[in-house]
């Protein structure tokens, strides 16, 4: 998968470069490119930003500067993101599907954001634009929210988690459940102790009391969670929770 992110802070993006995502790279399984947006712009200043139409605080970006920029960066079947507190929240559902698309373009925006000219120009020229939040808060640019969308859609792309059964059982996968709580070595610490019946050796012990875990952890913490899920998927002991 190509992932591309536009910004007029590159820098920002330098925490690609580490971990799993940076592995990725090295491997070949990730082709990530990070922009400056400034690169596109042709006056001595670097200029990215006016003042918006209609009067108001702050600054919004120009729209010539990023179809220039993105005219470049967008390839055949590009998905072009646009990371902004108005859009839809972006979930786990979202980051597996956008883990299948071929390539990923993000549009970092700052100020008072993109002039709305740049989504709906691409949107009638046939790419597929998606705006998202990563959450009901404002941050001051899009990159953070770059950052949280890739290494959530990067973790999914087959090779790049040493086990791939790992995303089987978390939090917010196809479950629909949260995960029950997790514990290693030492068998005590501190006066407490790793639940008995994860030291049974008994698999399905093991995987019935994590089952009850997660049930009890969704209802307590997140009963939105419980409600909109698939009874069908629930079987006799899980209702009896
Ligand atoms: N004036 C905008 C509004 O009220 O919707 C907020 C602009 S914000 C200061 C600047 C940029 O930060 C946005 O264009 C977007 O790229 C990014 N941003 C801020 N909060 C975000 C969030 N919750 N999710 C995704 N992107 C966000």
């Amino acid at each position: 998968m190509r992932i591309d992110v536009v910004s007029i802070f590159p820098a920002y993006l330098a925490a690609l470069d580490l971990s799993l995502v940076g592995k990725a790279r090295t491997a070949g399984l990730l082709d990530l490119r990070v922009h400056d947006l400034r690169d596109w712009t042709t006056d001595r200043h670097r200029t990215v930003d006016d003042t918006p139409a209609g009067g108001g605080a702050g600054m919004v970006m120009r729209p010539d500067v990023w179809g220039t920029a993105l005219d470049d960066v967008l390839t055949e079947g590009a998905t072009l993101v646009v990371p902004t507190p108005s859009g839809p929240s972006f979930t786990q559902r979202t980051a597996e599907e956008w883990a299948t698309r071929p390539q990923l373009v993000f549009a970092c925006g700052r100020y008072e954001g993109i002039d709305a000219r740049v989504a709906e120009h691409y949107r009638s020229a046939g790419v597929r634009v998606e705006e998202a939040s990563i959450g009901d808060y404002v941050l001051n640019g899009g990159e953070v929210a770059a950052l949280v969308m890739i290494e959530a859609v990067a973790r999914l792309l087959p090779g790049v988690l040493g086990n791939p059964e790992s995303v089987v059982e978390e939090s917010h996968s196809v479950a629909g459940l949260l995960e029950y709580p997790v514990y290693t070595k030492p068998p005590t610490w501190r006066d407490l102790e790793v639940p008995p019946v994860l030291m049974s050796g008994h698999h399905g012990k093991v995987a019935r009391w994590r089952r009850d875990q997660a049930i009890e952890r969704t209802a307590a913490r997140r009963p939105d969670m419980v409600a909109a899920l698939d009874v069908d998927s629930l079987d006799k002991k899980d209702r009896a929770l």
